[in-house]
């Protein structure tokens, strides 16, 4: 470990969290970075880094504690140190492992093209993790918010995030459609017209498969019901569709004792109820109108029900499969109506980077919006704990932004070290301070009888709150 990153020392009497097998190995006094983010950025902090302090003190009367350590990112650099990423703060959160961090101006005029996406590549967090859950008298746009308790999991590497595109004009983009029309689409009747943008897609099995895999193993370890792959596999059959599949090849290869898939537990159920019967009777259970189809789909079902006997009616069969974790998966499209409809059916949803952009901030909307949407950047041995929203620019040093969105990455973040105390004491202080009506101006203005707060206002109701909270410290 160095003894400074940027100039600053590091705090002495923090140590540093550690990772072997999957783990993290958590201190009882992480050095943890932060980057305080801009414009809003500044007020958000200061009122959540108190909050955090006060929630870990009271949970663990001073047997633990966070040793903060500043670096820098965004504009504070740029005055700092003439550099808008500083090389000496990727290397303090590769080397502390677990960081959160505040909004950051997206520079305007090439260099970087996202100070968050530069973090996320060069860290390889290849999960972009967003809980979307209500908290009692928060504003909502729907009848029953309380329904909705979703934890998203969204690729965060590929897609359209990898920004492979080519502008309309250029000689690149008439190159690249030229090799199109000319080459692989030859013969065919699709052709990409010559004053086209063109953007590549892609989608492979590693970023899918450690995608669905750290889905599920959250799934499991918290108790979840089920996970959901969100694709638009009917169109984009080789990449949204992949995901799909891949994502059951994963599921069924690498936990299979310990999940069920849609499909298998109509198969297995259909046979509980009626032990005779036959694998073709079952086939055509599961494929209504299987007599009409051609015999070849017709060999495939049945390939797939005795297949399904053959590998887990031991394991899975009279009823043991309703104990599994269940994996289905939806349609992109349908899946923003049953959100909005039917929410307390889904549970965890794996997406591709695109769906889940949309489907998170769709759901975020029904339980309070961005001003309390956390979120978390999460790799192999690395995790960046952030707000969802911008820096909000016009409401800067105002002391009046909702900063419940850096508040509950802290809350994700203090789950994620292992330290649920502190993160149930400040969810618990946020809930109370929400329904007692006291609430930053984006809930104010939505709220009848509600009063404004100043955000550093918020931050000490909730920690007022807290301190009637019951709760077991270890
Ligand atoms: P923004 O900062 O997210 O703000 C847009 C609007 O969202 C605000 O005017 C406000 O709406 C509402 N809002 C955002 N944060 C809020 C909060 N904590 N509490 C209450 N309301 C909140 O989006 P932007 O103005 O488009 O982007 C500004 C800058 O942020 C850009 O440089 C952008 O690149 C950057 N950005 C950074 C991140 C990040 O660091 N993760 C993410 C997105 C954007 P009302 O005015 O209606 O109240």
């Amino acid at each position: 470990m160095a003894a400074s990153y940027n100039d600053v020392p590091v705090p002495a009497g923090g140590g540093s969290i550690g990772y072997s097998n999957g783990r993290y190995q958590v201190p009882d006094n992480p050095i943890v970075p932060f980057i305080e983010g801009d414009g809003t950025g500044r007020d958000i902090w200061k009122a959540s880094v108190r909050v955090f302090d006060a929630a870990v003190e009271k949970a663990y009367k001073g047997k633990r504690r966070v040793a903060w350590y500043e670096v820098f990112a965004g504009e504070k650099a740029k005055a700092k140190f003439n550099n808008w990423l500083p090389d000496d703060t990727v290397n303090a959160v590769r080397e502390f492992r677990v960081a959160i961090k505040g909004p950051l101006t997206t520079p305007v005029g090439g260099g970087i093209r996202s100070l968050n996406v530069a973090l996320r590549q060069i860290l390889d967090l290849y999960a972009c993790i967003r809980p979307v859950k209500y908290y009692k008298g928060t504003p909502s746009p729907v009848k029953h918010p309380e329904r909705m308790d979703i934890v998203i999991y969204r690729e965060n590497t590929e897609d359209v995030y990898a920004g492979i595109e080519w502008e309309q004009g250029t000689a690149d983009a008439a190159r690249l459609i030229e090799f199109l029309n000319k080459d692989m689409l030859k013969g065919g009747k699709k052709q990409v017209r010559l004053d086209s943008g063109v953007g590549i897609k892609p989608i492979s099995v590693t970023g899918t498969k450690r995608l669905v895999r750290m889905a599920i193993k959250f799934a499991l370890e918290s108790g979840r019901k089920s996970v959901t792959l969100v694709h638009k596999g009917n169109i984009q059959k080789f990449t949204e569709g992949a995901f799909r599949k891949w994502g059951y090849e994963l599921a069924t290869e690498e936990f299979r004792d310990r999940v069920v898939t849609e499909r298998e537990s109509w198969i297995v159920d259909n046979k509980d109820k009626n032990p005779n019967l036959t694998i073709e009777q079952n086939a055509n259970l599961i494929e209504p109108g299987l007599e009409f189809a051609t015999e070849e789909f017709r060999q495939a079902i049945y390939k797939e029900v005795k297949g399904v006997f053959d590998k887990i009616h031991r394991t899975h069969g009279k009823g043991a499969w309703k104990k599994k974790l269940m994996i289905n998966d939806r349609i992109a499209d349908s899946i923003f109506q049953q959100v909005v409809t039917r929410a307390d059916e889904y549970s965890v949803l794996a997406t591709p980077n695109l769906n889940g952009d949309y489907i998170s901030d769709a759901c975020a909307a029904q339980v309070g919006g961005l001003g309390i949407a956390p979120g978390a950047n999460v790799g192999d041995g690395y995790a960046i704990f952030e707000a969802t929203h911008g820096t909000a620019p016009k409401y800067a040093d105002k002391d009046v932004i909702n900063p419940g969105s850096v508040i509950l990455s802290g809350v994700m973040m203090f789950r994620f070290l292992g330290w649920t105390e502190a993160a149930d004491m400040i969810e618990h202080g946020l809930e109370c301070t929400i329904e007692q009506k006291k609430v930053t101006y984006d809930f104010e203005r939505l709220m009848e009888g509600a009063t404004k707060v100043k955000t550093s206002e918020f931050a000490d109701y909730i920690i007022q709150n807290m301190q009637a909270a019951v709760m077991t410290a270890v």
